[in-house]
């Protein structure tokens, strides 16, 4: 028997609905498949700032240094809007991300055939999409140094500065390469060659990694155009390896071709501790009503599965039981068409699970 520590963080506004009907579909794959999953309870977020005045306490960040992934809901609301910054929930969140030292984060973008009403673009263009965005974490312009407001001569000036390592360029491609690998052995680099020499860089040791992989066709793209072609022909892609700033960006672009933040899933990995997490928010304003969309945590759980615990079996049978609750006509409100047959958060967790 495999044993498994996931440390448990619900969050805020929907987070404890949706993780709940997820740990539902954990248990049903650890009873057929004979594993064992123990939760390890975390706060993080606003849920942490009631309870210990901190939105990550450093007894939760040990807590779940010492797991082998951490399973999030999601932060922040209303309620805690007005605090400042350090006391913020997303500061939570920025601060354990870095914590984990995870440097990639895995965004798949996926129609589901029965869904394709859902996107505004038109079905021929959408249907069949299965893009994965494959975002460097913790480097670029987010981090890099020096940044900062300063004042020169009475003039204020903000700073940002991208940099990138060939050490970190190198382990994000080669990651991405090998995720290529196990899809349709098709990347692409996105960067700004044209203008950035960082990118320049970038482009070079992409070249060279490709070197490894020849059964992998890739190519170059100007982030520009990249961002042109995601919505001109996104079915081109396969795997979108890019560094930070462009994949957040490029990221939340491809996930709305798809038309339903409820159903998409995040994978953050790379470092000690994996971190698995849907890619909407807190969805205050439907926080407590039981009508959030619980896949989304679900399609979580299953890359928590493949990633991390190299569970690809049960990663994939998860994706099935989905794939087969709506083919069987079963909608949460958000992806609701017409003929089809209405469920809650919960009922949607259960036939999920009973599928499995
Ligand atoms: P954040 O800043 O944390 O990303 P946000 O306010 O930008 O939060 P969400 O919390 O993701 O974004 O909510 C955006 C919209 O999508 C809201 O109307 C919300 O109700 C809806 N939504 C988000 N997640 C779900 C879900 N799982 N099921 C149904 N609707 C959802
Ligand atoms: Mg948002």
């Amino acid at each position: 028997m495999d044993k498994f520590r996931i440390a448990v963080a619900e969050g805020d506004g929907i987070g404890p609905e949706v993780v709940a009907e997820a740990i539902k579909v954990l248990d049903e794959i650890a009873s057929r498949f004979n594993h064992e999953f123990v939760y390890e309870k975390v706060y993080i977020g606003g849920i942490a700032v009631d309870k210990f005045d901190d939105p990550l306490p450093d007894s939760e960040v040990e807590k779940i240094l010492s797991c082998d992934a951490l399973f999030f809901g999601a932060v922040g609301g209303p309620k805690w809007d007005n605090l400042p910054r350090q006391k913020r929930p997303e500061t939570g969140m920025l601060k354990i991300r870095k914590a984990l030292g995870d440097f990639a984060n895995l965004r798949p973008a996926k129609v589901f055939d029965e869904l394709v009403d859902a996107s505004t673009l038109k079905p021929e263009v959408v249907q069949g999409i299965d893009i994965l965005v494959v975002r460097e974490l913790i480097g670029g312009i987010y981090f890099g140094q020096p940044k900062g407001i300063v004042e020169e001569d009475g003039i204020k000036k903000g700073i940002n500065t991208m940099v990138y390592t060939e050490p970190e360029i190198e382990r994000i491609v080669r990651l991405a390469f090998e995720l290529a690998m196990q899809r349709r052995k098709k990347l692409t680099s996105v960067d700004k060659a044209n203008v950035l020499d960082v990118s320049q860089l970038w482009r070079d040791v992409v070249d060279r990694v490709a070197k490894d992989y020849p059964e992998v066709e890739y190519n170059h793209l100007l982030v520009d155009n990249a961002a042109m072609q995601l919505v001109r022909n996104p079915k081109q892609f396969d795997v979108i390896v890019t560094g930070n700033i462009f994949g957040d960006i490029l990221s939340d672009e491809a996930s709305m071709l798809t038309g339903s933040i409820g159903m998409l899933p995040s994978a953050s990995i790379g470092g000690n501790v994996g971190m698995f997490e849907p890619i909407h928010g807190s969805a205050p304003d439907i926080a407590g009503l039981g009508i959030a969309n619980p896949i989304a945590q679900i399609e979580s759980a299953a890359m928590m599965l493949k990633y991390d615990f190299k569970l690809d079996k049960e990663a994939e049978i998860i994706e099935k039981a989905v794939d087969m609750v709506l083919k069987m006509g079963y909608r949460t409100p958000d992806i609701m068409s017409e003929g089809k047959r209405k469920v809650n958060t919960q009922q949607m967790g259960d036939l999920i699970a009973k599928t499995i």
